[in-house]
């Protein structure tokens, strides 16, 4: 099964991405945890990541594209993947559609965790990550509107998306997302 995660930062993708791969026994591929490794470990692609990471920006589509297509190609991803925040615009929706149709693959279910912007920036605000600044948060919110929120058009055309109200108790999200899973994955 391969599952994509929606949401705007602060949505509690990371909290319930992990909670779901355990209950489906998936692997998961977090972008953003991948980044953050490469910036840890000073590699080519954390030092070109960081600059954009840190402004609130997204990481130019082809450096995702390539990172996540060589993730997918690893063998823990053959028995199932959740994607959290991949894709994140359009041509990333694109390349990953195009990635798993040479494999006949597809995306089984698109996921949104949809939460009322004030809960996220408090949210965001507690978790004190050094790129969970008021100014940068409003900026990652923008960015969301602008260039990740077209996805939900994208999938919802092609029958693959569920929305999940994401304002609620972890237990609570994760219940919601599991009746949403069982729906399409019987
Ligand atoms: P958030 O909690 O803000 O959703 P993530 O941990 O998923 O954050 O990602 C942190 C940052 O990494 C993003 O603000 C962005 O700069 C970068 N990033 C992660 N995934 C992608 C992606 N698919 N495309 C472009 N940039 C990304």
């Amino acid at each position: 099964m391969l599952v994509v995660f929606i949401g705007p930062p602060g949505s509690g993708k990371g909290t319930q991405a992990n909670q779901l791969c355990q209950h489906l026994s998936i692997t998961h591929l977090s972008t953003g945890d991948m980044f953050r490794a490469a910036i840890q470990d000073e590699t080519e692609l954390g030092v070109q990541a960081q600059e954009y990471i840190n402004r609130g920006e997204l990481v130019p589509d082809q450096l995702v594209v390539s990172m996540v297509a060589d993730a997918l190609g690893n063998p823990p991803c053959n028995s199932g993947c959740l994607l959290d925040g991949f894709p994140r615009s359009l041509p990333q929706a694109e390349a990953l559609d195009q990635m798993l149709d040479a494999e006949g693959k597809k995306v089984d279910l698109a996921l949104e965790l949809n939460v009322d912007e004030k809960v996220l920036i408090d949210r965001l605000l507690a978790r004190k990550r050094p790129d969970d600044t008021i100014d940068t948060i409003h900026h990652r919110l923008q960015v969301y509107r602008e260039q990740t929120s077209p996805l939900l058009n994208y999938y919802r055309e092609r029958g693959q998306l569920r929305t999940v109200n994401g304002d609620g108790t972890v237990d609570e999200v994760h219940q919601q997302i599991l009746a949403e899973v069982a729906e399409k994955n019987p």
